[in-house]
């Protein structure tokens, strides 16, 4: 029997330095760049797209109407937040009445998240046009919630086909939203640099997806671009391996005290990363450079005090005696994390993020 790593490779690895790993490509067509809205027609009709169900959330519900003026097909505007499955329903029953072909998302994390809904219920092709830095966009993950909780799958037919990054979409973006968007998105990029499946391929775009966010982010909006291109970099590190506690525990929060899902992930950033920073210290030194900061965990909470976002669950609105629960929960099933899961240090960052505290 043959046993892995075999003699070669483990001589191999000792000698360059480098850790067995698998990278399997990233499936999503992608075009960025101002103006390239205009590219939806002709990207529609490469993917067969004919009567296309553009997708949008109430706020973009005036583009989605252009949009879908100039496609010659219908529009829906219900999108919310967290995907609920009777959105679906609804999308699914005007769609179905008018033979969609494919699905057009504009909009942030919710109107993609239900073109995703629409694409699983019926292998349609989608193109999804994020205008937040959520970057559900890049990934196969669809997250649903119904009366019975929420519910995560993946799947090839999940993964939007196209992806069309134009940048002129989010000069509407107010500052704060942007800001929170963003500390969002690093959040996959510092996940990803400690995955316990990353590969050199994906530290690489995550550094540089940190990178490009930490200097754009104070720039406002005249840097949208650069970072969208950082989202961009970042939504697609969240595609392509496991997240670890971070996700874990806003995961939790949102769900179980409906807190706001990038303002969430903006206040426990910087905690899970000092959690984590002892058992990962390759990645914490990556981290650190691309912010250009001392230590990973203290830049990121310079960061985002400097962008004015929200530094504490309280501010969140989360009530001090769900520390326990979110602390039993995030225990409750192991998951793989750089640094073993304890209920008492978990317990303390969730307090160090309920007070706000700057990690030591
Ligand atoms: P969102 O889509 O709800 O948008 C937040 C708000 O911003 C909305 O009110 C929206 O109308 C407004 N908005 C969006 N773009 C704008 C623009 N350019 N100008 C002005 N206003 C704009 O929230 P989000 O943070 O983008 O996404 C969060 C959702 O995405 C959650 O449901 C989350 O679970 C999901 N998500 C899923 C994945 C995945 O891989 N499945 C990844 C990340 C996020």
């Amino acid at each position: 029997m043959k046993c892995w790593p075999s003699r070669a490779v483990t001589a191999w690895v000792s000698r360059v330095g480098i850790t067995p790993f698998i990278f399997a490509g990233i499936p999503t067509r992608v075009l960025f760049g101002d103006g390239k809205l205009a590219a939806t027609k002709p990207e529609a009709a490469r993917l067969g797209m004919k009567r296309p169900l553009v997708i949008t959330g109430r706020q973009q519900s005036g583009l989605g109407r252009d949009i879908a003026a100039n496609l010659g097909t219908i529009h829906f505007d219900g999108a919310r937040m967290h995907t609920p499955t009777d959105v679906t329903d609804q999308a699914m029953k005007l769609g179905g009445g008018q033979g969609i072909d494919g699905t057009i998302a504009i909009g942030g994390g919710s109107a993609i998240g239900l073109g995703k809904a629409v694409a699983f219920r019926t292998g349609l092709p989608q193109i999804a046009v994020p205008t937040t830095f959520a970057g559900s966009e890049m990934t196969d993950i669809l997250g649903e919630t119904s009366a019975g909780g929420k519910t995560t799958r993946r799947g090839a037919s999940i993964q939007p086909e196209t992806v069309i990054y134009d940048p002129q979409l989010l000069a509407s973006l107010p500052q704060g939203l942007a800001a929170t968007s963003g500390m969002n998105s690093m959040a996959h990029a510092v996940e990803a640099l400690y995955a316990v499946d990353g590969n050199p391929i994906v530290s690489l775009l995550a550094e540089e997806g940190i990178r490009a966010l930490a200097t754009a982010l104070p720039r406002g909006e005249p840097a949208r671009a650069e970072a969208l291109y950082g989202a961009w970099l970042c939504g697609t590190v969240l595609g392509s391996v496991a997240m670890a506690l971070h996700h874990k525990l806003c995961h939790l929060l949102g769900g179980t005290f409906d807190l706001p899902h990038s303002e969430t992930h903006a206040v426990i950033l910087p905690h899970a990363t000092a959690y984590n920073a002892p058992a990962a210290n390759g990645a914490m030194v990556r981290i650190a450079k691309a912010l250009d900061a001392g230590t990973a965990a203290q830049g990121l909470f310079d960061l985002a005090k400097s962008l004015g976002t929200p530094l504490s669950l309280q501010e969140l609105g989360m009530s001090e005696e769900g520390l326990d629960k979110v602390a039993d929960m995030a225990v409750a099933h192991p998951y793989p994390n750089p640094r073993p899961l304890d209920r008492i240090a978990i317990r303390q960052l969730l307090d160090n993020a309920f007070h706000g505290r700057r990690p030591s």
